[in-house]
């Protein structure tokens, strides 16, 4: 019965195929469903992503969201250490909130699991396209569907700035004592050299942390480098309070901060593939729900589907500057994140990152930037060398 069923759906030509089942497969998938009813016959492909994730961002206090139930922290404060400086920015309309993705992702699959979608967990392993039609040959057989959206992991050129990130959470014997995130501590043992290295903590318990080295970079450093600038910070900050030898790796990855090469460039993106990373600071999420809401406006409008832009044009042009510093200056970026740090107010930094706000937080951040760096890399931009 379970086969003739597969098989019939095997035949059948979907509305929408989306490619991928990371968090911005799932939640795009979930989405499609619940907003066109059974009017969409949805396909969903690619392996069950298992993946341990953490995902942080800024959120709008005001407005709503559908990820409670895998949140596990949210704060209107968070701090930085530059130069042996701790500097707190305090936010009114924004927090800062991190959810368990590998929770998130979990829940996605079982609402998925009682919807009409067609779950096929297999790669996928070529897309083709006919006059009308895309036929997408996976592991598991070949699905065919009128439209695509490919969220697949996308390639990462060699040429293009990584960030890159071991975390680990931590047992302490007593309360840390820590209120807020510390979002960038410099004064960290370095990771890798001609790149940006920080920490990154999240107090996930009264006595529990999620530590994360983290470096921007064009090349990656081996795990080893990462253990040490985490327990050098460790030392630093709690050798008092024995530490539970139970340090479990929670995450490590490398993430695009510039463009990347799709695995199919013809198809409709979203998420990491789509270019949703913000290329200055590695944050993705907000992006992919830009993408994914304005592709669903697409896809129940009957439109045939369009590549969407994660970010504003405005946020573009600053990260090609961000990211030409980097090729000749990148050891100034600790001197900006300070001065933003020190200069702007949370929801200002909150509205920069995200690409929210409009002109305000993005005046207001250039302003209180060192400029020289970031004026020759725009001239550059402008006039480049023959
Ligand atoms: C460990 C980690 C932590 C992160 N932390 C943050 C954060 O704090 N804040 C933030 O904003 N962003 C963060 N990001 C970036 C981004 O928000 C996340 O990656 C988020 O999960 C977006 O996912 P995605 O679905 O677009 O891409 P991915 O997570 O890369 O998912 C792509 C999916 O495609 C699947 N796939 C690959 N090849 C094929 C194939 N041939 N056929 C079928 N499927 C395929 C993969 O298995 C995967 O499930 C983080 C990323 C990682 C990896």
């Amino acid at each position: 019965m379970r086969l003739k069923i597969y098989l019939l759906r095997m035949s059948e030509v979907f509305d929408i195929a989306i490619l991928g089942a990371g968090v911005t497969g799932l939640r795009l998938t979930n989405r499609l469903l619940s907003q066109a009813g059974g009017d969409l016959r949805v396909a969903l492909i690619g392996p069950v992503d298992a993946r341990q994730q953490r995902i942080s961002f800024w959120h709008e206090v005001s407005q709503g969201h559908d990820y409670q139930a895998a949140i596990d922290g949210r704060w209107s404060a968070w701090d930085f250490r530059h130069r042996g400086c701790m500097m707190t920015q305090q936010a009114r309309r924004c927090e800062y909130v991190s959810i368990d993705a590998l929770v998130l992702k979990q829940q996605l699959e079982m609402q998925l699991a009682s919807s009409q979608c067609y779950r096929l967990a297999a790669m996928v392993q070529q897309v083709s396209q006919s006059s009308l039609n895309f036929n997408i040959a996976s592991e598991a057989g070949t699905v065919v569907a009128r439209q695509v959206i490919d969220t697949r992991t996308p390639y990462i050129p060699d040429n293009c700035l990584k960030q890159q990130f071991l975390g680990v959470e931590v047992e302490l014997t007593s309360p840390h004592g820590l209120k807020n995130p510390i979002l960038m501590d410099f004064d960290i043992t370095m990771v890798a050299a001609d790149a940006v290295n920080f920490i990154y903590v999240l107090p996930i318990g009264e006595q529990r942390l999620f530590v994360e080295a983290t470096i921007f970079s064009y090349d990656v450093a081996a795990k080893t480098d990462f253990y040490r600038a985490i327990d050098d910070w460790l030392d630093q900050h709690f050798a008092e309070s024995i530490l539970r030898n139970d340090q479990h790796e929670a995450e490590f990855a490398t993430i695009p901060m510039g463009q990347v090469r799709p695995i199919e460039p013809s198809l409709v993106g979203c998420g990491v593939g789509g270019g949703a990373t913000r290329a200055s600071t590695g944050y993705a999420f907000k992006g992919a729900e830009r993408q994914i809401q304005q592709l669903l406006l697409q896809a129940v409008s009957e439109r045939r589907l369009q590549h969407v832009e994660a970010y504003s044009r405005r946020a573009r042009l600053m990260d090609a500057i961000f990211l030409e510093v980097t090729k000749t200056d990148i050891q100034v970026l600790p001197e900006l994140f300070g001065a933003m740090a020190s200069r702007l107010n949370g929801d200002d930094f909150a509205d920069f990152l995200s690409d929210s706000g409009g002109w305000g937080p993005l005046i207001r951040t250039i302003l209180a930037a060192p400029k020289w760096p970031f004026i020759k890399a725009a001239g550059r931009l402008l006039v480049p060398r023959r």
